[in-house]
């Protein structure tokens, strides 16, 4: 099968690649994939392990090879023989350049880019262009995913967003202010029929308008923003609370990172976004809103190895105020990766037993799922078994 990814050049990206080639080689194992998991046997039938991919990005680089090149020397995030056996394979994934429209201030930490818009391309240039890249690569077989840096929240407009007429609409009159880039990678996608997934926190295909497209034109899509750490933890963890009738009253999490990851998600308007995505988890698995803190700090020395403090005050019998504490403390790329290879493989599973709209099966692998309040990870994990059992 092939992946377009788009941020093709971000850690995680490179990261999957790399990962997915050397497991096709035989010298990297295939630890950490859900879909390796034997609930999941016969998936190599509708999406056998075998990917290529390409994808979009706005940092100017050679390939693949060079972006997996530097984040390694930052981070040595697995064995350098790993890299050395797909370089050939890595050099040969050239992204093509995509839009950056209303992507914050956080994207001014990447360094030197370039895209479609400074070109002068008017909207509907861009949309065309972002569906012809993805068109020459794309088979019956290929799955977009986003993961490139986090968008501010969008300026959500009901006339614009709300329907897809409306939608391309704001296309046609070239209403920049309105659009994002994240809605345009997930309007090409689903408008070539391509099942679509936003690993980020960003808009994507969440908007009524792309919704609408997705069912009108029976592609699957599903998101947002990966589960792969900190929340990952808080959703597997508050359950228990839950079960043993005990009250959390607060909830601390405070997150520091680095990379450009880090970088972006320190400005404060690409921040937002990801803080109400990991904040509204608590609320929605444990029905009341505890007292609660979520702060994403910038930590340059830590690069990609993601640490998160948490801290829990809950009341068990006779009122009794107790503490927990945990610190998470694991590499965000090789927590995130395997995600991507599982999502695209369950997502084309998802076309091929011919479901459309919202995988809302798939809550399991994100923070903010769309169209669904199942939250608690044990029961994400009990639905996504159930529904491949059903389907297949
Ligand atoms: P990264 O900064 O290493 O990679 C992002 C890549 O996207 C960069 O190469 C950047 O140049 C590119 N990019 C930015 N805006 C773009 C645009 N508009 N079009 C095309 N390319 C663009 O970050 P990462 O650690 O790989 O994370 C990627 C995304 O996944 C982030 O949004 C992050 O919040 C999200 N995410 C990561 C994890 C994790 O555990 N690592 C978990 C959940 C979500």
């Amino acid at each position: 099968m092939r992946i377009w990814l788009i941020g093709a050049y971000g850690i995680v990206s490179t990261t999957a690649m790399a990962g997915a080639m050397a497991i096709q080689k035989g010298v990297a194992p295939k630890t950490g994939l859900v879909s390796e998991l034997p609930p999941f046997n016969g998936i190599e039938r509708y999406a056998p392990f075998s990917f290529e991919f390409g994808g979009h990005e706005i940092r100017t680089m050679e390939n693949a090879y060079e972006a997996a090149k530097e984040h390694w020397e930052l981070n040595r995030h697995f064995e350098r023989d790993i890299l050395d056996s797909v370089k050939d394979e890595l050099e040969n994934i050239v992204a093509e350049r995509g839009t950056a429209l209303n992507c914050g201030s956080g994207i001014e930490g990447l360094g030197k880019i370039s895209t479609l818009e400074d070109e002068g391309m008017t909207l509907r240039e861009i949309a065309d262009r972002i569906i012809e890249d993805i068109k020459k690569f794309a088979d019956d077989e290929t799955v977009v995913i986003n993961v490139a840096s986090t968008e501010p929240l969008p300026n959500f407009n009901e006339e614009y967003h709300g329907t897809i007429d409306g939608f391309e609409r704001m296309i046609d009159e070239d209403r920049k202010e309105f659009a994002s880039a994240s809605m345009l990678y997930a309007y090409a996608a689903l408008k070539l029929k391509l099942p679509y997934a936003n690993f980020t926190p960003s808009a994507g295909s969440s908007i009524p308008a792309l919704k609408q497209l997705a069912e009108e034109n029976g592609v699957p899509h599903a998101g947002n923003d990966g589960k792969t750490g900190e929340t990952l933890v808080k959703t597997t963890l508050a359950p228990m609370f839950a079960y043993r009738n005990m009250e959390v009253v607060g909830w601390m999490s405070y997150n520091i990172l680095g990379d450009y990851d880090g970088k972006v998600l320190s400005a404060r308007d690409n921040k937002e976004s990801k803080v109400l995505s990991k904040d509204k988890v608590l609320e929605k698995m444990l029905g009341y809103s505890p007292y609660s803190i979520t702060e994403i700090q910038f930590f340059p020395s830590l690069v990609d190895n993601k640490t998160a403090f948490d801290f829990i005050h809950f009341r068990g019998f006779l009122g009794r105020l107790m503490k927990f504490y945990f610190i998470w403390d694991a590499i965000d790329a090789i927590v995130a990766s395997p995600l991507i290879l599982d999502i695209a493989r369950f997502l084309l599973f998802a076309k091929k037993r011919g479901v459309r709209g919202v995988v809302k099966e798939m809550a399991f692998f994100f923070k903010s799922p769309m169209d669904t309040n199942v939250i608690n990870t044990h029961e994400q994990f009990e639905v996504l078994k159930r529904w491949f059992a059903e389907l297949s």
